[in-house]
């Protein structure tokens, strides 16, 4: 017998998996150029130079056996050592290297993270749109999720709607800020109603609701946009950070979770994170990867590229009539679908070539999400069909 949960959720592959496969198998018939693939949120801009530089200096100057070997299950002291330092001097916060543990990226800070802290029946909160993975995450977890859905034009949180959510059986909920899909950035006042929101609840229910900050599009924001450290805010934060998107290396698999040493009970709560990661097998996250984040952590990547693109698409589909959230972070754009079944119209999109990924598996409909982190020429080359579209839709 097999977990029926589990081959129920292999054979099921996700949207945005789903249109990438259909991509290749396009692009091998009509020609790589004559299709416009906007499904995945891969780094299109090269690593920054530090990541070279720190991986030849590791080859060539450390002993290979030490660099290849296993470092502790939560990872090397010095690395620990320096993101702690970093936070402290870009966020003005005392994190504590002795609450950071080393991870294979987001996915496995979040789902350690979420082992960690859940109980059977607890109830996690998603804010929705939100990265589809959360609710496989969650509900691995053993938790029942509940979405509350944003709101308004640039997607703010629903402090209301929260309220009304929140209740005894509440353990957490996912902030991601930058966000995938919309590429919005939660305000300092949307964090700070949300720190006093959560505060009053728990003093009303005596239990501790976390917020893990999910972290991966920090670095990116646009026009020196602020982003909010939330454990700044909020004491029982665990941020779930990885250096996927801000080093362009996701397919390297590193990243960290960082409990807050003022959250109740940091130094049990960051014991089960070690607990989690050691029943899941996510220990000793990869040895040289750990390295580079060491010289690497806090490296500002150069949005140039990302930003080109943004404005390109973002001016261009607005003149031609589409209505999109404007982005000041991350590299989406989350576009009104131009027909209330996102899903349908992702079909029409495709006899244009262009690969879009209907906002339903965010938990909302009638949007889609262009992921651009693509090339600038592919977006020159889609304007036509983005324009032959809207012209389709307008003429019916
Ligand atoms: N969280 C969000 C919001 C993401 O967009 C992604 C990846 O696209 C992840 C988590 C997973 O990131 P990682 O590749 O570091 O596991």
């Amino acid at each position: 017998m097999l977990s029926q949960k589990m081959l129920a959720l292999g054979k099921k592959s996700s949207a945005i998996r789903e249109i990438f496969e259909y991509s290749k198998k396009r692009k091998a018939e009509i020609g790589e150029d004559k299709v416009f693939d906007f499904s995945l949120g891969n780094p299109s801009i090269p690593a920054p130079k530090c990541v070279e530089d720190a991986i030849k200096d590791l080859l060539t100057t450390c002993d290979s056996i030490d660099l290849h070997g296993y470092t502790s299950a939560q990872g090397d002291m010095e690395t620990r050592r320096t993101i702690a330092n970093n936070i402290g001097e870009r966020f003005g916060f005392a994190a504590d290297a002795n609450l950071i543990y080393m991870t294979c990226g987001a996915a496995a800070s979040l789902t350690i993270t979420l082992k960690a802290i859940i109980e059977e029946g607890d109830e996690v909160i998603l804010l929705a749109p939100y990265f589809p993975e959360y609710k496989v995450f969650a509900e691995n977890a053993g938790a029942k999720v509940k979405v509350v859905a944003c709101t308004g034009e640039q997607f703010s949180l629903d402090l209301e709607a929260l309220g009304k959510a929140v209740n005894k059986n509440t353990r957490a909920i996912i902030v991601n800020s930058p966000n995938n899909p919309t590429g919005a950035v939660l305000s300092e006042d949307d964090i700070k109603g949300l720190a006093e929101l959560l505060n009053k609840k728990q003093a009303e229910t005596g239990r501790a609701v976390t917020i893990l900050a999910d972290e991966p599009y920090r670095e990116l924001a646009y026009d020196g946009v602020f982003v909010p450290y939330i454990p700044n805010y909020y004491d029982n934060t665990i941020v779930c950070y990885s250096y996927s998107k801000s080093l362009s290396i996701p397919g390297e698999r590193i990243g960290y979770i960082s409990v807050s040493p003022r959250a109740e009970n940091a130094a049990d709560t960051f014991a089960a994170v070690c607990g989690a990661g050691r029943s899941m097998g996510y220990v000793c996250a990869p040895r040289l990867l750990q390295r580079v984040a060491k010289e690497c952590d806090g490296a500002a990547p150069d949005l140039t590229a990302y930003d080109k693109n943004r404005k390109l698409l973002y001016n261009s589909l607005t003149e031609m009539g589409y209505s999109a959230v404007y982005p000041d972070g991350a590299f989406y754009l989350f576009v009104k679908a131009l027909e209330p079944n996102a899903a349908e119209f992702c079909e029409r999109a495709k006899k244009y070539e262009l690969l879009l990924v209907p906002s339903d598996s965010f938990g909302v409909e009638g949007y889609v999400r262009i992921a651009y982190c693509v090339s600038y020429e592919q977006i020159e080359r889609s304007l036509p069909a983005f324009k032959k579209l809207i012209d389709e839709y307008k003429e019916n």
